[in-house]
């Protein structure tokens, strides 16, 4: 592992300040669950690491009116704790309360978990089904909001320039009567990245489908939403027929590869059968 420089600032203004002295191969870390591997691996060489848990700013869980505001530097575990995600936000706990370790969730942060950018990244799928948007800031502390699902880029990359840092995520709350769920499928029981996974919220009203929005993770480049998909459940009872149909449609918006996680046919065969799964669940929760 190569020699880097490594800051602790206690504030956005000394992260910057930090970055400006090497510009072109600084690096943030927040958690350091993803990075701490590519630096053993020596993958990445950075000059520097900044580390940003020690910056007040990027911390903490907030509802103001009808959303819910997600410092960056928030733990994973500090959001399944938070009885605010498990009220409003229950994909959202479903994914956390399932990621890795506790002893990882304890350090590892929400906004480590999407700047990594992972195709299989747990909090995707529920950020976009709650419509997250992300928070940008850069060293002249302008801020810019960008939806989720235009912030990702590929497969570990999203569109954030040197001189910016993700500062949180806003999520929208889902109506009244609503229910969300995610579910992952993994190879082992336990800490290990999804295979497949799929977030659902919806909103029934009359046994009819008034509202769903789906997102789908590992199976594409990026988590996706599944908007063809959704088009073809909303306005419709969550039938079998109805739900048999959706995976099928499913199948068709999505792009999964062949790797050491599991095949892509089945791939395909599990976001089928977990897209009625989550839907029923959803369905359950939002008569809770
Ligand atoms: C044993 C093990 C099991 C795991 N299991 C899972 C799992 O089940 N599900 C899952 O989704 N992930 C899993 N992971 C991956 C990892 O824990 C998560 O992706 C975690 O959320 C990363 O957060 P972090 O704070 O540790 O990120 P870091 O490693 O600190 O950073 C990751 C990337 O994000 C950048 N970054 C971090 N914060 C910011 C910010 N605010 N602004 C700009 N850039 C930033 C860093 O520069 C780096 O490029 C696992 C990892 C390990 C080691």
């Amino acid at each position: 592992m190569n020699h880097f420089n490594y800051q602790r600032p206690s504030s956005l203004k000394e992260a910057f300040n930090a970055k400006s002295n090497f510009p072109e191969n600084s690096l943030f870390v927040a958690g350091g669950s993803d990075i701490f591997l590519l630096l053993k691996k020596n993958i990445i060489a950075p000059d520097q690491l900044i580390s940003l848990r020690s910056i007040p700013e990027l911390k903490g869980i907030d509802k103001t009116g009808s959303r819910i505001i997600i410092g960056s530097g928030t733990t994973i575990r500090e959001i399944e704790k938070s009885e605010l995600i498990q009220k409003y936000c229950p994909a959202l706990y479903d994914a956390v309360s399932n990621m890795a370790s506790v002893q990882i969730r304890n350090v590892a942060t929400l906004g480590g978990n999407i700047v990594n950018a992972s195709p299989g990244a747990d909090t995707a799928a529920p950020l976009l089904i709650y419509d997250a948007k992300v928070i940008v800031i850069n060293s002249q502390f302008e801020e810019r909001i960008v939806p989720l699902s235009n912030f990702f880029k590929g497969p570990k990359r999203v569109h954030l320039n040197k001189n910016e840092l993700v500062k949180g995520f806003i999520l929208e709350i889902p109506a009244i009567g609503s229910g969300s769920a995610y579910l992952k499928f993994m190879k082992r029981k336990a800490m290990d990245l999804a295979n497949v996974g799929v977030a659902v919220q919806l909103l029934i009203e009359k046994d009819i489908c008034q509202d769903i929005k789906i997102a789908l993770a590992t199976v594409a480049p990026t988590s996706i939403r599944a908007v063809k998909t959704e088009a073809f459940l909303r306005g419709k009872s969550l039938t079998e027929a109805n739900l048999i149909q959706a995976g099928e449609i499913a199948a068709t918006e999505i792009s999964p590869i062949d790797d050491f996680r599991g095949k892509a046919w089945h791939k395909i065969e599990v976001v089928k059968a977990y897209i009625k799964r989550a839907s029923i669940l959803a369905k359950e929760r939002s008569n809770l």
